[in-house]
């Protein structure tokens, strides 16, 4: 594994496209600048990793947009030490951002080869969620919740009940819904009872899928 002076320089030049595009976290930039994105992906692709672009990964499935990340880091609003959910591993490059944030991650991916491979894979990078779990993020994780934040990577044609569920008083879930394309939904919790909706926009996702697919 290789990180070098030139990848350092693209990095930097991401975040400038990124705050240029709105994102003014400095938090979130600076994991931007720091995480190695080109160790992410095929290394088919490596010359690209720093691209504002999403690239296929195993199992037919896509490492999202960097913007989509720090969209999506940025609208959760993370404060250091919150019990982050996070469905769809994927290739782990969100879940480091979450780490970057000095948030505790528990992530959830549904394809085994993903699961396996980016389990290995993050924590000789020295990124270590409290745990990744192979399953159906449908479900949430009851036996982890309530969470402060929810963050679904994955476009879902429904707002799965569980995951509002387990949000704590105060908290954030963030998930695309939709079929084709998404709207970037953000419910945070008032109440026990009571959910503002916010919607932020259209996103495009591979699907979230349930788990007899
Ligand atoms: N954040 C990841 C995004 C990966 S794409 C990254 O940037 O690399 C979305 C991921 O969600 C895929 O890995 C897909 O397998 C996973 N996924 C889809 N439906 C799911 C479900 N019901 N539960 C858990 N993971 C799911």
């Amino acid at each position: 594994m290789r990180d070098t002076s030139k990848h350092q320089g693209l990095r930097n030049q991401l975040a400038n496209v990124l705050q240029a595009k709105g994102i003014d976290d400095e938090k979130v930039l600076k994991a931007v600048r720091k995480i190695p994105r080109h160790l992410f992906i095929d290394s088919s692709f490596e010359s690209h990793a720093y691209q504002d672009k999403a690239f296929p990964i195993a199992a037919g499935q896509t490492i999202s947009q960097p913007y989509t990340v720090a969209f999506q880091s940025q609208t959760l609003a993370l404060k250091n030490g919150e019990k982050v959910l996070e469905i769809g591993t994927g290739s782990g490059y969100q879940t480091a951002v979450l780490l970057e944030l000095k948030t505790e991650v528990y992530s959830i991916e549904r394809q085994r080869e993903l699961f396996k491979k980016t389990s290995l894979f993050l924590p000789k990078l020295g990124y270590n969620p409290k745990k990744f779990i192979f399953g159906d993020g449908y479900k949430g994780l009851p036996e982890q919740a309530p969470f402060d934040k929810i963050i679904v990577t994955a476009g879902a044609p429904i707002v799965p009940k569980p995951l509002l569920a387990q949000l704590k008083v105060g908290g954030r879930l963030l998930i695309p819904v939709g079929d084709k394309t998404q709207i970037m939904t953000l419910f945070i919790r008032t109440s026990e009872k009571e959910f503002e909706k916010h919607e932020l926009g259209d996103f495009a996702f591979v699907p979230m899928l349930e788990e007899r697919n």
